[in-house]
């Protein structure tokens, strides 16, 4: 299944499985499905369906059933109470029921990292102390035991809230100065995979380019900073994302540039980890991050303000910090590529980001308006 894509008009047993998997998410009527899964079609209702859901989930909403689409679906038939949960390093359990339980135990007062639906040891951890806190063997593990302890329980604080505190808490223990911070900069693609190809300009480079730049800037502040990749190598986004998370990084910043068909298509847009909806999930953290370098992005150059936005791509996700996706303007776009290709505007989009990161940390009396805060006043 991960190898393959299905889209409208594919048939077979592949398309029967993803039908039954809406049809379980409410996304599709139970109706109209023939007896041989062999007969199963991908019709308009479930290509429909299909980008109903990525929408929901932070997904590009293609219709098309990739690798990551496909496991996201999968993910999402659990309800708490189905299964056991228990921390599988190296391959934790992940899934609708394990971000249920992180928002009940966020509620209750204890401390997961965010609601990600991954059954990560910090979320381990929590179920341990909820145990201990409530006179269950504790083991770690989320049993029938558990399950009924955690329905019992009133919360003390409701909805995302605790979350939100959470986050703002650990900021302000991490304090307001960037000496000491580690911050992980990762540049898109590499090695074989050269990106976008445009207008003379090569994404992979680009990035790599910029990621120097922000490098530079950063250590200048005292700052640790990483990158997750060479010159000329590319690993995976998970291998990214565990890069970060080994290296205790407080912030990931990941570098991109867009592409569109159309060569009118132009700007920049910042990404953070969540979903769109009712009771979407999100890093509170995240999506102020992803506000203060869409903001001076936007107010120290001339690109287009395309807006931040929730996703769930894999290194949003995978990493336990806040991290952000920028696409710094659209290669296929004349006037961007321009801008891109010149040395002095890349110097631009270096300093913003630093200065976003700075933000971050400061308490709110000691902030500048934006587009006004210079490097050298960070540097001590
Ligand atoms: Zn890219």
């Amino acid at each position: 299944m991960a190898e393959h894509r299905y889209g409208l008009g594919d048939r077979g047993p592949a398309v029967s499985e993803i039908r039954a998997k809406l049809v379980q998410l409410g996304l599709l009527p139970a109706s109209g499905e023939s007896g041989d899964p062999v007969e199963a079609t991908f019709d308009q209702a479930v290509d429909q369906a299909i980008r109903q859901f990525q929408q929901q989930r932070g997904l590009s909403a293609t219709g098309i059933v990739d690798a990551e689409t496909y496991r996201v679906l999968d993910e999402a038939r659990w309800r708490l109470g189905d299964r056991l949960l228990s921390y599988v390093a190296g391959h934790p359990l992940i899934g609708d029921d394990v971000a249920a339980l992180q928002r009940r135990l966020l509620e209750l007062g204890f401390e997961v990292n965010r609601v990600d639906g991954v059954y990560g040891p910090v979320t381990e951890q929590a179920v341990r102390e909820f145990q201990r806190s409530v006179g269950v063997p504790v083991d770690g593990i989320c049993g029938p035991a558990t399950f009924k302890a955690l329905a019992r329980l009133s919360p003390i604080v409701t909805g995302g809230r605790a979350d939100a505190l959470r986050e703002s808490e650990r900021i302000h223990r991490a304090g307001p100065m960037l000496p000491g911070k580690v911050v992980v900069v990762d540049p898109g693609h590499g090695g074989d995979d050269r990106g976008y190809v445009a207008n003379g300009l090569v994404e992979a480079e680009v990035a790599y380019d910029l990621a120097a730049r922000v490098e530079g800037r950063l250590a200048a502040t005292g700052v640790r900073v990483f990158l997750t990749r060479g010159r000329d190598n590319n690993p995976d986004e998970a291998s990214r994302a565990r890069f970060a998370n080994e290296t205790n990084a407080n912030l990931v910043v990941s570098l991109h540039v867009d592409a569109h068909p159309n060569p009118e298509a132009n700007g920049v847009a910042t990404y953070y980890y969540g979903t769109v909806g009712g009771d979407g999930i999100r890093s509170t953290l995240g999506e102020r991050f992803a506000g203060l370098v869409q903001r001076e992005l936007v107010a120290r150059t001339d690109l287009l303000d395309c807006r931040t936005h929730a996703k769930t791509w894999d290194l949003l996700r995978y990493t336990s910090m806040p991290t952000v996706r920028v696409e710094i303007g659209y290669i296929t776009n004349p006037e961007d590529a321009a801008r891109l290709a010149d040395p002095a505007f890349r110097d631009i989009v270096a300093e913003a980001i630093v200065v976003a990161i700075q933000r971050l940390y400061l308490p709110p009396d000691m902030d500048a308006p934006t587009g006004v805060m210079q490097l050298r006043e960070l540097i001590r």
